[in-house]
């Protein structure tokens, strides 16, 4: 299984489909990692808030797989902020994982009651030019927090943010466009919170003999967007991975592209009551 690569705006290479942890059980998350490589997946997105670090970092450990075939993503929680709290943030979850550097650090939420960004930004900024993240990003910054993040003129890398059929963002998406941003989709699948079984996903699954989840997942690499679905089941960790080599028609994508609801398609948390 070639699992596709797409070139961020720094110029680094990143898997375009991974696996997801949050919600993965700290116990069970080296056993859970495991089974994802070895089905084959390289690219995986975790959090300090998901306190499973420990467990990612177990993982990569015992695998034996080198360090340079890896993507390893985590995220700074919204209780850090600032220069040294950030700083100290990254190099807890460093010792976690028992790594040097990460290859993305994200800033998880903007948490707008926590005041401006740009100090906490502008650290991410200084740990990569240190070598503690090859790259930098922010998560659930759309269009109304973006903007600041891009007055200071260091451009995020990634911004991952929920997307799905039927919350599609294309907001954030435009403005993320303009600035050469991969999109990371989070909770690509809705989150098992959307029926995705029926519709028009049902009727291109049925007839391409692909999974619901399949095609969710060929629409978003079709797009370019990055992906990491959860699953703590061996078979469905295989499943999405196949997602790679299921190819849709111009047209079921765009039928795919008609079912966003825009604002009220939003499953999960609106980033301004996130603090
Ligand atoms: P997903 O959309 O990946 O959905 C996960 C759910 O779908 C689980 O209940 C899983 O169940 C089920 N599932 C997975 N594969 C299949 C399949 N092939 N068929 C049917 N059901 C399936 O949601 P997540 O919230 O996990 O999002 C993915 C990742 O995004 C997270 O793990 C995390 O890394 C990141 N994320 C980031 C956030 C942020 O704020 N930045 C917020 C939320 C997520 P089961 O395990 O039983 O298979």
């Amino acid at each position: 299984m070639t699992i596709p690569t797409r070139t961020l705006n720094d110029g680094r290479s990143i898997p375009q489909l991974g696996f997801g942890v949050f919600k993965v059980e700290p116990d069970e998350t080296e056993r859970i990692v495991l089974d994802a490589f070895e089905a084959g997946y390289r690219h995986i997105d975790t959090a300090a808030i998901y306190r499973n670090e420990e467990g990612v970092g177990r993982a990569i450990a015992a695998s034996g797989i080198p360090r340079d075939e890896l993507f390893i993503t985590t995220k700074l929680w919204n209780d850090r902020r600032g220069a040294a709290d950030t700083r100290a943030a990254l190099g807890e979850s460093l010792e976690k994982l028992g790594l040097s550097h990460v290859d993305l650090y994200l800033i998880h939420w903007p948490t707008p009651k926590n005041g401006s960004p740009v100090e906490t930004w502008e650290t991410l900024g200084a740990l990569r030019s240190e070598g503690l993240t090859t790259s930098i990003g922010v998560s659930n910054f759309d269009e109304r927090y973006l903007p600041e993040i891009l007055s200071t003129g260091v451009i995020p890398a990634i911004d991952q943010i929920e997307l799905h059929p039927q919350f599609q963002q294309r907001p954030a998406v435009s403005l993320a466009a303009q600035h050469d941003i991969a999109i990371e989709a989070w909770g690509p699948l809705g989150q098992g919170k959307v029926d995705y079984t029926g519709g028009v996903i049902g009727e291109i699954a049925a007839r391409t003999g692909a999974s619901w989840a399949q095609v969710v997942l060929a629409w978003h690499l079709a797009a370019g967007r990055i992906v990491f679905p959860k699953s703590n089941r061996r078979e469905r960790m295989e499943e999405n991975l196949a997602a790679a080599s299921v190819e849709l028609s111009a047209a079921d994508i765009a039928a795919i592209d008609a079912l966003d609801l825009g604002a009220a398609g939003r499953v999960s948390s609106d980033p301004a009551d996130a603090n």
